[in-house]
């Protein structure tokens, strides 16, 4: 009997990886925490964006009535691009409680994939800095500035916008070219 209430509430459950039998609930509702890697929520890595590790869940799930409650909360550590200097650090992400109501399904099997994608990707912020004091790349040769200084002599800014432009050069590009 507990063989088969861990495979009714586990991610190796009927359907996708995070559903969910509605039917077979206990009254008092059951807890269901666990991992799950960004991959099968759907979520890639991007350029600015490394996820080497997984989403970790700890969520309450209810039925009432013909409705299935879910609540909880989701967190994941994760490595994003720093805005200014293009160096990559560690990132903890973590939701307020979220909630999601599922109507009518008694007696189906409800996916929650869908539901904890959103939660988590509200999640991700908007900018990134390694640090709230990082000193950024130098806008002429590209040098990370956070290691010191690059020595290249320091001028007022110039107001005419053709050289700011070329001042602009792609930051990232002198990353190829740099073995940390
Ligand atoms: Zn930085
Ligand atoms: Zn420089």
């Amino acid at each position: 009997m507990s063989e088969r209430q861990q495979e009714s509430w586990g991610q190796s459950g009927r359907g996708g990886p995070l559903s969910v039998h509605v039917s077979e609930m206990p009254a008092e509702g059951v807890e269901l925490s666990g991992e799950v890697p960004f991959a099968e929520l759907d979520i890639a890595e991007d350029e600015v964006t490394r996820l080497p590790w997984p989403v970790s869940y700890r969520l309450h799930l209810s039925q009432v009535g013909e409705d299935l409650l879910v609540s909880g909360r989701l967190s994941a550590s994760v490595e994003l691009m720093c805005d200014r200097c293009a160096e990559f650090s560690r990132h903890e992400l973590s939701t307020e409680d979220v909630c999601h109501r599922y109507e009518n399904v008694a007696g189906e099997v409800v996916d929650l994939t869908e539901g904890l994608r959103e939660d988590i990707l509200v999640a991700f912020p908007q900018t990134h800095l390694c640090s709230e004091d990082c000193a950024g790349l130098c806008p002429r040769c590209g040098a990370n500035l956070n290691e010191g200084p690059c020595g290249c002599p320091e001028e007022p800014e110039s107001s005419e916008s053709g050289e700011r432009e070329e001042g602009r050069e792609n930051p990232f590009s002198v990353l190829d070219g740099l073995e940390l």
